[in-house]
């Protein structure tokens, strides 16, 4: 008999579990050795008077299997509970998010056909702490917390990225003009980290300017490292500029477990009416594939992908108004390509 890697699945809210059958269905159609085990979080578990949003099941399932591929789940905004996704991040210390952004010129529209970056975001630390206060009726307060043993461990894992993807250049953002204590000590030891790396080309931008760059010129860009609520926002944007950001996934990597998603929300928008792209969970589970050491199902995955993108079969996000097909349709080209 030959083994199947036990994989944690969580199929999420909104438009998750549309993208997530999408996404398992082309997994079994491609041969992937994994063995799914479903586990229920998000708006389903608050709403059964979970507080906590992920009941003690599923966190056991996720340090049985160390493997996790989840779909977007819904957080409140300005209040209710506490962000599932940080909470996962923070408690099985998911600390690299990996978050790959590539043009498919000319099978999709971009601006930037050449445009090939990763943007290596820290996942536990910065505003994303969640540390807030009420100091008064009037006045609100969050802490920005950076450690030099978290930046280090980030900034190392952006260059050993870059060292074995073979990529030239390691970029760092941050707004240490304003804020010289917390993002000064990020800069600082990106320095540090960068002199083992003398093989590999570094620059550093503040992070204002450094996102006008992105949208200017995305392609002279090639690893990206920055703290966490900046890697939140320019992923979004260098998503976008590749056509959607219904195209691209990540990977949240700890020591221990590893959890595989796409880069957007739940949206709510959209939910329910079968037209959400599943590229970006596609790409989730093709990085987690190749972490699980199938790398040939990863590939065979992504060519019957790229076949489909190739052949004019688009999603309605990228369709920019030509024709589009379902999430369902999209995943069954993919499957005809295989
Ligand atoms: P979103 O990413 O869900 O949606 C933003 C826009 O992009 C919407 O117009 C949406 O229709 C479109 N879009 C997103 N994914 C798409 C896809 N696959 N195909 C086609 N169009 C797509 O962002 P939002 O609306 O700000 O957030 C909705 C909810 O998702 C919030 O509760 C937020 O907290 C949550 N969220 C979750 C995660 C996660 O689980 N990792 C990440 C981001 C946001």
């Amino acid at each position: 008999m030959t083994y199947k890697q036990p994989v944690t699945i969580a199929r999420g809210d909104g438009i998750g579990p549309e993208i997530m059958d999408a996404t398992l269905r082309i997994l079994e159609c491609a041969g992937a050795m994994i063995q799914p085990e479903f586990i229920d979080i998000g708006e389903s578990v608050y709403l059964s008077g979970n507080t906590s949003g992920i009941p003690e099941e599923a966190w056991e399932s996720l340090r049985r299997t160390k493997v996790f591929l989840k779909g977007p789940i819904t957080t409140p905004q300005g209040g209710g509970y506490k962000s599932l996704n940080v909470t996962i991040r923070k408690t099985l210390g998911l600390y690299a998010n990996v978050r790959p952004n590539v043009s498919y010129a000319p099978f999709v529209e971009t601006k930037h056909p050449n445009m090939n970056l990763v943007i290596i975001r820290e996942n536990e630390e910065d505003l994303y702490a969640g540390i807030e206060h009420q100091q008064t009726p009037e006045v609100v307060q969050c802490l920005k917390l950076i450690t030099r043993p978290g930046t280090e461990k980030i900034v190392r894992y952006a260059f050993e990225y870059a060292r074995k993807n073979n990529r030239k250049k390691v970029t760092c953002f941050t707004k240490d003009n304003i804020m010289k204590l917390t993002d000064g000590l990020f800069h600082k030891v990106f320095k540090e980290v960068a002199k083992e790396y003398p093989e590999i080309a570094t620059e550093h931008w503040i992070i204002d300017i450094g996102m006008a760059k992105i949208a200017d010129a995305p392609q002279d860009f090639d690893v990206i490292v920055m703290p966490n609520l900046y890697g939140d926002i320019a992923s979004d944007v260098a998503a976008q500029l590749t056509g959607s950001v219904g195209l691209a996934g990540s990977a949240n990597i700890g020591d221990q477990i590893a959890m595989f998603e796409a880069i957007h929300g739940s949206a709510p928008d959209i939910a329910g009416k079968g037209i959400a792209n599943p590229s970006g969970l596609i790409h989730g589970a093709i990085m987690m594939l190749v972490h699980i050491g199938q790398p040939e199902v990863a590939a065979r995955i992504h060519n019957a992908w790229l076949k489909t993108l190739e052949d004019g079969i688009h999603t309605v996000d990228i369709a920019k108004g030509g024709r589009s097909v379902g999430t369902m349709e999209f995943a069954e080209a993919v499957i005809q390509r295989l």
